[in-house]
């Protein structure tokens, strides 16, 4: 018999899966009502109606294979970005992508660099790739943005072997985000030859004016790369589509790795629609804010610490409390996210929901506290 975990590749042999917190399904199963699911950071006013069509006519076709360049969708983000299509690669999910650029570019011997609180698939896709992840320490709790990235710390673990620097801006599980100045100044400093790919799996969410998309530095760095997904503002996480944007040599390479049928034809057909209707898009951000706000409010309200959110979730204490509160929600069909993965065994995250979903939500920690 073969030792499985003896023949994976050093960098497999100590992996652990990731972690997509509670199974879901058996939960829904278990609960009569509807759940509130505020534990995946999903959209909870759902897809764009168009989206929901072009992916429903897609499925008519499924016995054709969906077009292996992502043509259309890729120059309909050309135009929504205003860059070129040669600088766009698909993924399934920006999860995909995440690993693919860990695989592509680092290696046995080589140096990742990543934050500490960084979103958990950087360190998998290091790891995966037989690469070194170097952790940076985050800001402490009398920063502005406590647990968020450290730019100087950054900075600091890039040495001799670094391939790869991945962060994220807003970042999960924090919510916390950098300044695009600060950012600016950082890729100023980051020697040209290591390559900084900046999650910007939130981005649309973002309001705060300092905190604007690296996007506008690509023409300056060509060791920079951006990444997005549809499954977050555009909420399409169901049919899995992400991508990344960055120099076309960058992408070129990318391309050579790319499963040549990553993206599914529903999963095309949707982006592109929902790309296109921006209203559906803005009303889903607007309504995010607004009930950001007032959760976090009614949160704080009973002395509970809530880090800054620039997202569609909020980071909350609980302390020692924390696992005791998340069971208890749990048994009242309310699901949050557990990030004691993470360090943050005193934190749960909780997804923005609806005005219905986060009423029930804080009905519920109104019992749990009492
Ligand atoms: C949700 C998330 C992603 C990606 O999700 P996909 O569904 O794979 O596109 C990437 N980065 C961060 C920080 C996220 O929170």
């Amino acid at each position: 018999m073969i030792d499985f975990g003896q023949r994976a590749l050093p960098g497999v042999r100590g992996l652990r899966a990731y972690d997509p917190g509670h199974d879901l399904v058996a939960l829904r199963r278990q609960f009569e009502q509807p759940l509130v699911e505020l534990g995946s950071n999903e959209n909870p006013y759902g897809a764009s109606p168009r989206a929901v069509q072009a992916a429903g006519a897609a499925l008519e076709r499924m016995h054709v294979y969906p077009d292996p360049r992502g043509g259309d969708l890729k120059r309909a983000l050309a135009w929504h970005h205003r860059v070129e299509s040669a600088s766009i690669v698909l993924g399934n999910g920006s999860h995909e992508l995440l690993m693919q650029f860990a695989q592509v570019f680092a290696g046995p011997g080589d140096e990742v660099v990543a934050s500490q609180f960084g979103f958990a698939v950087y360190a998998l896709a290091a790891q995966a790739a037989g690469a070194a992840l170097m952790v940076a320490p985050a800001h402490s709790s009398g920063h502005a943005m406590p647990r968020g990235h450290d730019l100087e710390a950054l900075l600091a673990a890039v040495g001799p072997k670094t391939r790869l620097v991945f962060l994220a801006n807003p970042n999960n599980p924090t919510g916390t985000w950098f300044s695009h100045d600060s950012f600016a100044a950082f890729m100023a400093r980051v020697p040209e030859d290591v390559i900084v790919v900046i999650d910007e799996a939130y981005a649309e969410f973002v309001d705060a004016p300092e905190c604007a998309s690296a996007l506008s530095l690509l023409p300056e760095y060509p060791n920079l790369v951006v990444t997005r997904t549809f499954s977050k503002a555009y909420a399409l996480a169901g049919v899995r589509v992400g991508y990344a944007i960055a120099h076309p040599d960058c992408i070129a390479v990318m391309e050579r790795v790319r499963e040549s049928f990553n993206v599914n034809a529903p999963g095309l057909a949707a982006a592109e629609a929902a790309l296109g209707d921006v209203e559906h898009l803005q009303a889903a951000v607007d309504g995010n804010r607004v009930q950001r706000e007032a959760l976090a409010s009614a949160l704080r309200v009973w002395g509970l610490v809530v880090a800054p959110s620039q997202t569609n979730f909020l980071l909350v204490e609980f302390g020692p409390e924390t696992d005791r509160v998340e069971a208890a929600l749990r048994q009242r069909g309310i699901v949050v996210r557990p990030v004691g993965g993470y360090g943050l065994g005193d934190c749960l995250r909780i997804t923005v929901g609806t005005a219905e979903e986060n009423a029930r939500l804080l009905v519920a920690l109104g019992a749990v506290f009492a």
